[in-house]
């Protein structure tokens, strides 16, 4: 069995869905993970947003748009006006639910309340996967490729968070081996991105998650290989817009992938390699548009890659923290400046510190004002400095340092023999 995965972008029109049949048609024992069609679930984030204000007549508005982009989609792929019994059924669902604000699928019916915000985020959420796999399912139907869609809110088990939530691996994997083994097709067609919760309400696995869907099925499926399906020609070692003179790596270590994903290159959801490193299945990122490219594969490997990787994370923030009182921040205060920023979910990128004052880079959040004022309480000076940018180069040269490393916009720089990492102003 290999799993597949295809993104957004790659099943946005009708020309991508066929593109999708000509390389799946190729194979026998395909698993396809498949998500939302083009930006879709933005338009659902809008609709949830809609649904949270009351205000039903946007709502209304926002859903007929997608229903139309859908319907658009499926009759330039028939080149007729047909109709998708289980598509109707879903818009039907989604209208019902975000105009009355009454969920029937749960147990308890309710009303939206602001306190179960990312539940109905999810339940509204999750209905761009589920459309697109049974609009997919029923052209390659009837086109000739056999295949059976699965619910994977029926065999992905999640733990019970909404928004983002992680796979239960123990409790999903005998579900769906059951629903794989015991159906006589060859090919399956499931959701990326969705799963549910023990409590049986629909999760979701936070934004560009169908990446580590596929995977959690390729690890449970004991799959040969994954392929993420991408809009790029592979891996690249640097963003192209960013960095012109960007290189294609043909291949890439677990190790490498994990710290390039953290680090914040997009070419794969964090999450996506831990599964398929324990059970040693490699990862292809492949060119959409031309399937006899090789990409770039993804494995446990000897090869260290040989050029340079830049990575740039941007809209960061510097805070500069000191005790008042002139203490040694390293010795004693360490610990009690991390918990208090765990409280307020900040999450550091670069940690740098001297005797009585430690800089830290940290996403832009709406929770830094409030964490500053608590370490003010608690006795330090705390300076915040907006609108930064952190720049990771791993197997830097001494040309890139020389290039990256000067300057008066960079504010922190910090080497060890393989990795430089600057913190400098946005320009
Ligand atoms: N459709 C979801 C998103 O746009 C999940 C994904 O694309 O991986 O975030
Ligand atoms: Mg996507």
């Amino acid at each position: 069995m290999k799993v597949y995965k295809f993104g957004g972008a790659s099943v946005k029109d009708a020309a991508g869905v066929r593109n999708l049949r000509s390389i799946v048609s190729d194979e026998d024992g395909l698993f396809v993970i498949v998500s939302a069609m083009g930006k879709t679930t933005n338009a659902l984030e809008r609709i949830f947003e809609g649904v949270q204000k009351g205000d039903t007549e946007a709502t209304g508005r926002h859903i007929a748009e997608l229903r139309e982009y859908h319907n658009r989609i499926i009759e330039d792929l028939y080149r007729e006006p047909h109709r998708i019994e289980a598509v109707d059924a879903m818009f039907e669902e989604l209208e019902t639910l975000t105009s009355d604000g009454i969920c029937e699928t749960s147990a308890a019916d309710r009303r939206y309340r602001s306190e179960d915000a990312e539940l109905w985020y999810d339940r509204i959420v999750s209905y761009g996967e589920l459309v697109s796999t049974l609009i997919i399912s029923d052209y390659l139907n009837r086109s000739g490729i056999k295949n059976e869609w699965i619910d994977m809110r029926r065999c992905i088990i999640t733990q019970q968070r909404h928004k983002d939530a992680a796979v239960d691996l123990e409790a999903s994997a005998p579900l769906l081996r059951h629903i794989v083994e015991s159906s006589d097709k060859h090919a399956f067609i499931g959701q990326g991105f969705i799963g549910s919760a023990p409590d049986g309400t629909v999760t979701t696995l936070g934004r560009e998650g169908s990446d580590y869907s596929a995977a959690v099925a390729a690890y449970i499926l004991d799959a040969e290989s994954m392929s993420v399906w991408k809009d790029v020609d592979g891996v690249l070692n640097a963003d192209p817009k960013i960095f012109p003179d960007a290189r294609h790596i043909p291949e890439l270590r677990y190790l490498d992938a994990i710290e390039l994903a953290y680090s914040g290159a997009q070419i794969i959801h964090p999450k996506t390699i831990q599964p398929l490193q324990n059970k040693n299945i490699p990862l292809y990122v492949r060119p959409f548009g031309d399937k006899r490219k090789a990409g770039t594969v993804i494995r446990a490997s000897m090869a260290r890659i040989d050029i340079p990787i830049l990575i740039l994370k941007r809209d960061m923030v510097l805070l500069n923290i000191r005790p008042r009182d002139f203490s040694f921040v390293l010795e004693e205060r360490f610990a009690e400046i991390f918990a208090l920023l765990a409280q307020y979910r900040i999450k550091s990128h670069l940690v740098h510190n001297s005797a009585v004052n430690l800089s830290l880079c940290i996403d832009n959040s709406w929770h830094i004002d409030e964490a500053m004022k608590a370490l003010r309480e608690d006795g330090f000076d705390v300076m915040r400095i907006d609108n930064m940018e952190l720049l990771t180069i791993r197997g830097y040269t001494p040309e890139l340092l020389d290039r990256y490393a000067s300057g008066d916009d960079v504010y922190v720089r910090q080497s060890t023999q393989s990795t430089l990492r600057i913190v400098r102003k946005a320009k």
